[in-house]
């Protein structure tokens, strides 16, 4: 399902929270909406759900108009044919695996074949011998599976994820990231995805939007956004940057303690070191500046440091 915005746009009282904002997701892809807080992630999530009115603009899935200001249509999010999928999972406590899953079935009397429907959704998410536990039997990533099988057993064009694995603690988080991405992967569906993680957007993502203040900076594939930022917001949000002037900057990991030919050197006063397990993270002093750097020998503060960066890889950032 290709999903298309159109000069969408939305304000809440005198603030408008997303300004007019046209962008293409395509059919099948993984796109990730990232951003800091209160950016308009959520916002812009729920008007393509129909849970929240766009002030205007026309919002078009595959040839079908679902909302258009001036022709006047909004479709209600029943009709939308788009699943669900927050942050607190939302499962009834009181019901089982089994019929939270076959709940939405039910709902729309879409009751054929419900078991086997309902068993094949859980074995996508391995939890096929879960069937008869209730949801505080289980752990945080089963429950997370649950309503990922919830969504899927629908068959939903789309499914819109709220800050799905923000409730789970690191490790897991990281392993639901990749499970996540494989489901959807494999059952083709377009996937929008809110975020505020910057590694969970890059590390999922086929497109990432980067908004900021309601505007969208830059929409592009994650390598796009990180080797060739748009803005400066857009440099300092996603991966670290070590900034040489106002406009330009290199990555961490274009610099080099090996001596590059036809390269630009500093010569750099360590400030404080990180041990990361399988690196060190160190700070260095550029100025006024601050530049990471990761190293592989420990240094400690004050003790002094040439890296080198190939010109090439110098991102030049207009203001
Ligand atoms: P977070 O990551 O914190 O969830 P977000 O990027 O998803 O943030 P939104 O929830 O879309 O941001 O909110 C964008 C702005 O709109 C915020 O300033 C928020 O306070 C405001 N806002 C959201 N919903 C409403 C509402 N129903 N009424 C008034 N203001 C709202």
């Amino acid at each position: 399902m290709e999903i298309n915005l159109v000069n969408i746009s939305k304000s809440f009282g005198d603030k408008e929270v997303i300004h007019p904002t046209t962008f293409k997701i395509d059919d099948g892809s993984f796109t990730t909406l990232l951003g800091p807080s209160g950016c308009g992630k959520t916002t812009l999530l729920r008007m393509i759900a129909g849970l929240e009115t766009p002030d205007d603009g026309e919002i078009w899935i595959d040839d079908c108009c679902y909302f258009s200001k001036e022709k006047k249509v909004n479709l209600p999010p029943e009709k939308r044919n788009l699943a669900f999928v927050f942050q607190d999972f939302a499962l009834w406590p009181h019901m089982r695996v089994f019929e939270n899953v076959a709940f939405g079935l039910r709902a729309t009397g879409d009751t054929d074949n419900l078991k086997s429907r309902v068993i094949d959704a859980l074995k996508t998410v391995k939890l096929d011998d879960f069937l008869d536990r209730y949801p505080h039997e289980l752990s945080g990533g089963q429950q997370q599976r649950v309503a990922f099988a919830r969504t899927i057993v629908i068959k939903p064009g789309c499914i819109l994820f709220d800050e799905p694995l923000s409730a789970l603690d690191a490790l897991l988080r990281e392993q639901m990231r990749h499970e996540l991405k494989d489901m959807t992967s494999s059952l083709d569906i377009t996937s929008v995805f809110v975020t505020h993680d910057q590694t969970e957007a890059m590390s999922m993502s086929d497109k990432i939007a980067v908004l900021n203040g309601g505007y969208v900076e830059q929409y592009d594939k994650p390598e796009v956004i990180y080797h060739s930022p748009k803005s400066e917001f857009v440099a300092r949000f996603v991966g670290k940057s070590n900034w040489i002037d106002e406009n330009r900057l290199f990555r961490p990991t274009d610099a080099t303690k090996t001596k590059i030919d036809g390269g630009l050197s500093y010569e750099l006063t360590v400030q404080s070191v990180q041990y990361l397990g399988d690196t060190y993270e160190l700070t260095l002093l550029f100025g006024d500046k601050t530049w990471t750097f990761n190293s592989d020998k420990k240094y400690s503060p004050g003790e002094k440091l040439k890296i080198f960066v190939d010109p090439k890889n110098i991102i030049f950032v207009e203001n």
